[in-house]
């Protein structure tokens, strides 16, 4: 399950972080947001670092369809329904200048970048409400859409809303010059080196607990996809949906659009200029992390979908990968907790992140440095008398409540079995003192616990990944227990570990 993007671009290796140093900022996370953080607060001649816990491009940025619209499929009616035209604007404001931003640097960097139309589209006469109300409210808040009727795509489109120059990448060629950017200001950036914990310590510096040890800072950016702290609860206020992305070598031309269904199950579609031909990128069957037992059919549907409409598509690579969907449908910029400005963070893009994580970035170093853009208000982490938000964050946590009890309760039903799972599965049962997880990867089978150190939740086995994802949050452990992504900080501890040596290894 590795993303097309990473395959084709080499990144140089990074330190790990010594501890007992000390910046003014610590920016933690090195994905879009983090790096164009990084870069920015360079610009502003402040002395800052980056602390990445993996390597640069490891996270949904290297995994993203990179598409860089303001044309979201339907997300200008979903925010519309909660918030007033002004704060659509708000938000439509910082998506055009953050884009501005991207096209500008890709330009002057030599990364890049393309021109493209985006599309919503109607699958059926069903989804053609969804695209006119896309069309209305966009319209209405001064962006220059049009409504269109069948397009020139290989599948079938009942209508369709059309935003012109638009903007696609590949986003790590983007990432790779940005980290060379940042590092050509001086500014060092820290890969393998995760951040566990923060705390105050004297004078209100900030000690970042890292897994090398302490490093200190005036100010912590949490650029983490979503916030690893759980001081100012955004993790109620955030649902992790994983997506799932196919690329495809093909001979015949490829619509030049970037295209995304209205309804489910969603498409989305887009090129990627090669210079051996045609690769075509198809995504969708999003999910709440951790709910969804057939991931592995999740892709299967997908290239089952491409064969249908574009015969002779051969597949070259499938993944996965999450961002955060806020409940109250804008993003979050700023402060941890309210009136605080130590901690800051960047968070809830709902897969429109290409512009909202440099927006991040650009409204968090303005509060930094004394200039906060018009635009902030529609980032606001803190948002008094969002009335019309409450009952969707509600529905979200009856959610988590329902899965954290249901999970306790399969597991604690789960007799132990002591039969090895069958390769690539895995399984969690009742075990003291906490249920066990235990799976079959690579011939070596693992038993972890099965109790997420977020917030005590039961994992569940992810098939296509080969996975221990978490239901409540979307913190996600490799088979062996290692942490992979989500708020949790911690890995799942292993309880026992052992290999049959013949077995084949499986494919990914
Ligand atoms: C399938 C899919 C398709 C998408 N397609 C699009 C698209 O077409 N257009 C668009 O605009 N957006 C898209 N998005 C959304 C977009 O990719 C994300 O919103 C954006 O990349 C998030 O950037 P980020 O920097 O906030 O997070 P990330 O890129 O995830 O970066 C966060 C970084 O923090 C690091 N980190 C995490 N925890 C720690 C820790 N404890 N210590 C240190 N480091 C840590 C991670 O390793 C990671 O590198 C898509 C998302 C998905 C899931």
């Amino acid at each position: 399950m590795t993303p097309i993007w990473t395959i084709e671009t080499p990144t140089p290796v990074r330190l790990h972080v010594t501890p007992g140093l000390r910046y003014e900022v610590l920016v933690v996370g090195g994905g879009l947001t983090g790096l164009v953080t990084a870069l920015l607060l360079a610009e502003h001649g402040v002395e800052c670092a980056v602390l990445e816990s993996g390597r640069i491009g490891a996270g949904t940025t290297g995994a993203s369809t990179a598409k860089i619209s303001l044309l979201q499929g339907v997300r200008a009616q979903q925010i519309r329904r909660r918030h007033s035209e002004r704060m659509l604007r708000a938000y439509l404001q910082a998506n055009h200048e953050a884009h501005q931003w991207l096209r500008q640097f890709c330009e002057s960097r030599d990364v890049a970048i393309q021109n493209a139309d985006a599309f919503t589209y109607a699958q059926s006469d069903r989804e053609l409400a969804a695209v006119r109300r896309e069309y209305d409210v966009l319209r209405a808040a001064g962006l220059p859409v049009e409504l269109v009727g069948t397009l020139d795509t290989p599948f079938p489109v009942a209508g369709a809303v059309r935003l012109g120059d638009q903007s696609q990448v590949n986003p790590m060629p983007l990432l790779t010059v940005l980290a060379a950017e940042v590092e050509s200001h001086g500014i060092p950036i820290y890969e393998s080196s995760p951040v566990r914990a923060v705390s105050s310590g004297s004078g209100n510096e900030q000690l970042v607990e890292t897994a090398h040890g302490v490093v200190r800072a005036s100010t912590v950016v949490l650029a983490t996809g979503t916030p690893i702290l759980d001081r100012g609860g955004f993790f109620a206020r955030l649902v992790p949906q994983r997506s799932y992305l196919t690329a495809y070598r093909l001979s015949d031309p490829i619509p030049s659009g970037m295209y995304i269904s209205a309804g489910q199950p969603t498409r989305s579609v887009r090129s990627i200029p090669d210079p051996d031909g045609e690769v075509l990128l198809v995504g969708g069957n999003g999910h709440v992390v951790g709910r969804q037992d057939r991931t592995a059919e999740a892709v299967a549907e997908l290239i089952t979908w491409t064969a249908q409409w574009f015969p002779g598509a051969t597949p070259l690579t499938s993944w996965s990968a999450q961002d955060y969907h806020p409940t109250g449908e804008l993003p979050f910029a700023g402060s941890l907790l309210p009136g605080r400005d130590e901690i800051l963070l960047g968070t809830g893009y709902a897969k429109w992140g290409l512009t909202n994580g440099v927006a991040a970035a650009h409204l968090l170093v303005g509060q930094l440095t004394g200039r906060t853009p018009d635009w902030s208000q529609a980032f606001a982490t803190w948002r008094l008398f969002d009335w019309k938000s409450l009952p969707a964050a509600l529905r979200a946590n009856a959610g988590v409540a329902q899965q954290f009890s249901s999970g306790w309760l399969g597991a604690a039903r789960a007799a132990p079995d002591t039969a090895t799972p069958r390769e690539g599965t895995g399984r969690v049962e009742r075990h003291l003192p906490c249920p066990a997880a235990t799976s079959t990867v690579d011939g070596t089978t693992t038993t972890v616990s099965a109790v997420c150190p977020h917030l005590a939740g039961i994992v569940r086995w992810n098939p296509a990944e080969r996975s221990w994802d978490c239901p409540l949050h979307g913190s996600r452990f490799a088979a062996d227990g290692s942490l992979l992504e989500g708020p949790a900080t911690r890995s799942l501890p292993q309880l026992t570990s052992s290999s049959t040596a013949a077995a084949p290894k499986s494919e990914r």
